[in-house]
């Protein structure tokens, strides 16, 4: 690392902006030497982030900007090895990506802590700023006609992937309707094959010249930074690069703000698009407007508010004329780009071919409309009051959110800083309340109704699909004849020469010139834990937040956990223990979630219907969800996020959804058609029905988990329903007997994570959901233990191997499971976790030996503390007998020592770890979760995570090995492992006799012969298919609700 300058810094200081409202403090920086421009937004917790922003204007559809994204990462002035920056990324707790899109470059630079950070960003820079470019790395990385006379290069075959993909295709129409020549926005920057297949290394490097020169750049730097140092640092590298650099005053067109505007649309237009698609049933549109500048900021806030009034949920106008009365297409949604002249894109999926032109004339006549109509006020008003909320709730996440802001600032914001300074307040919004109906609806008349659009409509053509591809063969087979043998050779060589070149290896001694930071250097958020009622029994705690606690404390015995943050929100889980469910009415826990919040009430003695709950909720809220408890997956978990005065309101709504829900027979049966509707997807992903199948082998059918797996519910809800039809009292009462159970204060584990300074009655609140006899309560459930649940074949694995053929996939999927570390504090679990990293890694040993050869896509180890079982699972394999046995192989070889361990790599594996830990908990709501699970449910100390840190960086070579022999080992043995592959069903023959061969019993079992019923019973007519035929007319209500707040557990069920 260069020395830091005695001199100060050659950087002045542009701005200092402060947020009103969030504690965000966002600083611009400007290098005088060469322009470059560095603002840091100030954030508290472990994680550095880096996105360092090109404005990269183009007027062709060379892909000089795309293919420049991939070089870069190819080498630089100071460190000429490919792979290199990856290679210290993988050590330094960091990870490198970057995107091309129309108007930018970004590179991304994500890292645990600001040490680290600091080692990486020069050398980051120097990549960008003075890359090698070399023809070679060229010649394999953008285009190449390989020995065998076809195209190809890591960025021809990404283009080739998605350039003829039906959205893409639109959006080019689009934006050449929109732009006319000699405009950016109209040029495709990812590079159009065929021009690709011309693109020359000199065109690259002269773009490279003209735009990546540093007062081109914006660095955005988020999260706890040393100033000082990060400018000391830019400095020192600017001195190693200054000289080849444009001068700072030399003539340079700034890209977009020095363009010109776009003018505005003609006339109206419809264009029709063909893209290639084997079903032709469905087409898409896309309707394009262009919205106001850049620098008029009210203006871009009132189209954020409006799109969200026309389609920002199930209840607003466009979503609910078009998909849920008129139902002509499955979804509308409206995206807004920032660009000089905003872009306001409508866009509607599944609508029938033959409608097409139709439904796009119905759109079009249904916002005039709209304009022409009274406007729904309150609506209106509750939209703006939720985006401001929305908003400020992201600003806890303030790297992903802030940084857009601020490059969208770069590319189209003034250099004197007054765009970027309307982040400083939300007076937008404020103003927006003001607006009169008048004003809103002539805002919606301006840009939208009134306004000339271009319309796409995407035709799905198996024609066009047909042709494309005997094009592309006639194409590929005249470039072979051109070429001819002697041809052909020399590709083969030329492309042999240009990977020697770009292959060199990397020295070891300039690895080893890299200091990897200690993990002291990452910073984890700190939240204080205060406890009430029964959770007082987990200790003693002497500190302010408790004191604010005992204060309000009013005697109730209710499990509260309080975790004191700095938000401006409060977040509220109710946790509740499922064992006092009986078993047989486990897998009701599915329907249970999915109808949580989108019941009817009764609520001040007055019954509100679904629609209404769901519009308060959101009114009310910032989300809200239910879903299977992240810390311990046979629990249930109601969640809320509101601001801070919104608390007690909020525990009033959560008494409401647990106690005054009406259990309505339609609402029930909508949500199991809902359920069931996603069955036969399930059911096709193989390596989630190897998992499921090992899931019903190894748990009783007490566990939750396993009662709300794929292969359960299939039979039991499609019985409930039909149940429904004949008979619904009797789900009704099996209904409301599992809500019963489930729904009793012993059962509640709660946690309020907030300012607790802020909340007027923490504790007293609460009183509110207790029931109003005054008995005590019992005494607190155990948390439910997942082992108790382990069948004998999960207590003991060995000789329980199953092969399921499925129609539904062409390929192979093992899981393998035994026994692991079974607590959390057990002292084999620092060594597992990076032996695991280590050989999952990529380029890693397993990925060399099955991804390089083709013998599997991938491979994984995943450890349950929870259930204590090791799972070793091998991804979508030709034959994954054959990769079974080379990974068995690797293991015993890195067992017995016949194979060594990389420094370096295992430097890696150890830095992934620590990377992941800190992504897990990036800010206070994520820590105080973290602290909840940690002490609550898992039973160790709120610093788990960080002792883990310190015992990973410790773990020796030979500690690996052990584990390796103890645990992973057994993962191969017949006698010590479970095992189930799901296959194509002609490779069951072969698999059973490899497996056999090798000392396992296979037997070979349909999918359906390990569903359960729970006992439901039923007649069996329709237990075969899982075809949902649509025999359900007795209840055909509308098709309701946004669901996306919900959370079911899915088919990924774990062992
Ligand atoms: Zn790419």
């Amino acid at each position: 690392m260069p020395a830091a300058k005695e001199q100060s810094p050659r950087f002045k200081t542009v701005q200092t902006l402060k947020l009103e409202y969030a504690p965000i403090t966002i600083t611009q920086y400007e290098s005088t030497r060469t322009g470059m421009r560095v603002a840091v937004v100030d954030q508290k917790g472990p994680k550095v982030n880096g996105y360092f922003a090109l404005a990269t204007e183009i007027h062709d559809d060379s892909g000089a900007p795309h293919t420049l994204e991939h070089l870069c990462f190819m080498g630089s002035k100071a460190y000429h090895y490919k792979g290199l920056l990856d290679k210290l990324a993988t050590r330094m707790y960091s990870t490198t990506n970057a995107w091309t899109a129309v108007e930018t470059t970004t590179y991304t630079l994500d890292t645990a802590g600001w040490e680290a950070f600091a080692q990486m960003l020069p050398i980051y820079l120097d990549h960008l700023i003075v890359p090698t470019l070399s023809d070679a790395g060229c010649y394999t990385e953008v285009h190449h006609i390989d020995g065998a006379g076809n195209d190809a290069g890591v960025v021809y075959s990404e283009m080739q992937g998605t350039q003829n993909s039906g959205p893409e295709l639109m959006d080019l129409e689009m934006r050449r309707a929109i732009y006319p020549e000699g405009n950016g926005f109209r040029y495709e920057t990812g590079g159009m094959m065929e021009q690709l297949r011309s693109l020359t290394a000199d065109r690259i490097r002269d773009y490279h010249k003209e735009m990546y020169q540093p007062k081109n750049m914006r660095l955005v730097i988020t999260g706890e930074v040393d100033h000082d140092e990060l400018l000391q640092i830019v400095d020192a590298f600017e001195d190693t690069i200054v000289n080849d650099v444009p001068r700072l005053d030399a003539p340079f067109k700034r890209p977009w703000t020095d363009s010109k505007h776009t003018p505005p649309i003609a006339e109206s237009m419809v264009k029709t698009v063909r893209f290639p698609e084997e079903d032709e049933s469905t087409g898409e549109i896309m309707i394009g407007y262009l919205g106001p500048h850049y620098e008029d900021h009210v203006a871009g806030s009132a189209v954020s508010v409006l799109t969200q009034y026309l389609c920002g949920s199930s209840i607003s106008v466009l979503e609910n004329t078009l998909v849920e009365r008129e139902q002509v297409c499955s979804m509308v949604y409206c995206q807004t780009e920032d660009r000089t002249d905003s872009t306001i894109t409508f866009y509607m999926s599944s609508v029938e071919t033959e409608r097409l032109a139709v439904v796009e004339k119905r759109f079009v006549d249904l916002l005039k409309e709209v304009a022409q109509k009274p406007m729904d006020m309150n609506y209106m008003h509750d939209c703006i009051t939720r985006l401001r909320r929305q908003l400020m709730a992201r600003c806890e996440n303030a790297g992903d959110f802030f940084s857009q802001i601020v490059i969208d600032d770069h590319l189209y914001g003034s250099r004197s800083g007054e765009d970027l300074k309307q982040v400083e307040t939300l007076d937008d919004f404020d103003l927006l309340l003001k607006w009169t109906e008048k004003e809103w609806q002539d805002f919606l008349s301006k840009w939208l109704a009134d306004a000339n659009h271009v319309s796409v409509l995407g035709v799905p053509s198996k024609e066009l699909s047909d042709k494309m591809s005997s094009e592309e063969k006639a194409r590929v087979k005249a470039q072979r004849e051109r070429l001819g043998e002697d041809g052909l050779k020399q590709k083969a060589e030329d492309l042999k020469r240009a990977l020697a070149e770009n292959d060199k290896p990397i020295p070891e001694s300039l690895l080893e010139k890299f200091q990897v930071p200690s993990a002291d250097s990452i910073h984890f958020i700190q939240t204080t834990t205060a406890r009430s009622g029964a959770a007082r029994k987990m200790g003693k705690l002497d500190n302010p937040t408790q004191t604010i606690i005992d204060k309000d404390d009013n005697g109730s015995p209710l499990f509260i956990h309080f975790e004191h943050i700095e938000s401006n929100f409060v977040r509220i889980s109710l946790s509740m223990c499922t064992s006092s469910i009986p078993t047989e009415l486990k897998p009701l826990l599915t329907l249970y979630l999915m109808n949580f919040f989108t019941t009817p009430v009764m609520r001040g003695g007055k019954r509100v219907e679904f629609e209404d709950v769901v519009l308060d909720l959101e009114k009310e809220t910032v989300s809200y969800q239910a879903s299977s408890e992240r810390g311990n997956a046979d629990m249930i978990c109601i969640h809320f996020q509101a601001e801070v005065e919104r608390y007690e309101s909020i525990i009033s709504w959560l008494k409401t959804m647990l106690f005054d829900a009406i259990h309505e027979p339609a609402r029930l049966y909508a949500s199991l058609t809902k359920i069931l509707a996603d069955i036969p997807d399930e059911k096709r992903e193989a390596d989630g029905m190897a998992a499921s199948v090992l899931l019903m082998v190894q748990q009783l059918p007490g566990s939750a988990v396993r009662a709300q797996s794929t292969l359960s519910k299939s039979l039991y809800l499609r019985r409930i329903r039909k149940l429904l039809k004949t008979n619904e009292q009797a789900v009704l009462t099996r209904f409301a007997a599992l809500c019963k159970a489930l729904h009793r204060p012993e059962n509640f584990r709660l946690l309020v994570v907030a300012n607790i300074p802020a909340l007027p009655s923490p504790v007293s609140a609460w009183h509110a959901l207790l029931p109003p006899s005054s008995l005590p309560l019992p005494p607190l459930q155990p948390l439910d233990d997942r082992k108790a649940h382990l069948s004998p074949a999960g207590l003991r694995p060995g000789h329980t191997a199953y092969i399921v053929p499925l129609s539904t996939t062409d390929s192979s999927f093992a899981v393998l499971s035994t026994r692991g570390p079974d607590s959390w504090t057990h002292p084999d679990l620092p060594a597992l976790r990076v032996a695991a990293a280590y050989l999952d890694a990529v380029e890693g040993p397993l990925w060399v030996s099955v991804r390089g050869t083709g013998l599997a896509y991938g491979t994984a180890w995943r450890w349950a503390v929870e259930t204590g079982m090791l799972t070793f699972s091998i991804y979508r394999s030709p034959d994954a007998f054959k990769a079974w046995k080379v990974c068995k192989e690797q293991v015993e070889g890195f067992a017995s020592g016949r194979l060594g361990f990389d420094r370096f790599a295992l430097e890696g594996a150890i830095s992934e770890i620590v990377l992941g830990m800190a992504s897990a908990e990036p800010n206070g709501a994520s820590a105080a979760e973290a602290s909840f699970v940690n002490q609550v449910l898992r039973g160790v100390r709120k610093e788990w995570g960080t002792d883990m840190l310190g015992k990973v960086r410790g773990v020796t070579q030979e500690e690996i090995r052990g584990v390796i022999g103890r645990y992973m080992v057994p993962a191969f043995g017949a006698g010590t492992a479970n095992m189930v592959v799901t296959c194509a069903q002609i490779m069951q023959e072969g698999l059973v006799e490899g497996f056999k061969g090798a000392g396992s019993e296979p037997a070979v079992r349909t999918l359906e012969s390990f569903q359960d019923d729970y006992g439901l019973g039923g007649d069996d007519g329709d237990e075969g298919g899982d075809d949902d035929e649509g025999d359900d007319d007795e209840y055909d209500e509308e098709d309701d609700e946004d669901d996306d707040r919900e959370d079911t557990p899915g088919s990924g069920d774990d062992a």
